[in-house]
């Protein structure tokens, strides 16, 4: 009988929760103003080493129909997301705790 995590359910080789947990990953989500009064959410403190930051970020923009890039690590979409992103997050597997809204 294979041992499974008791958080997502896949077997420990598959399961990424003690790694992520390891790391203490801390997302952060701000919003900041640019030019002209334009708003873009930022989703800080990824680790480049676990997360395939560009293709999260073409998921997170498909998921708010809205435009965005990515630049060391840090995702950047065009509007306020911060009320959706979260639960995008907690899809794409993040702690619910670990996710800082500012
Ligand atoms: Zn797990």
């Amino acid at each position: 009988m294979p041992r499974t995590c008791s958080k997502c359910g896949l077997p420990e080789e598959l399961c990424m929760c003690q790694t992520i947990a390891k790391e203490e990953q801390r997302i952060k989500v701000r919003i900041e103003t640019r030019k002209w009064g334009r708003e873009v959410t930022l989703i800080m403190g990824l680790n480049p080493k676990e997360v395939n930051i560009n293709a999260l970020t073409t998921r997170l923009k498909n998921k708010c129909a809205c435009g965005g890039t990515n630049k060391e690590g840090v995702i950047e979409l065009q509007g306020d997301h911060r009320y959706k992103i979260k639960d995008l997050l907690v899809a794409e597997g993040y702690d619910p705790s670990n996710i800082d809204i500012q």
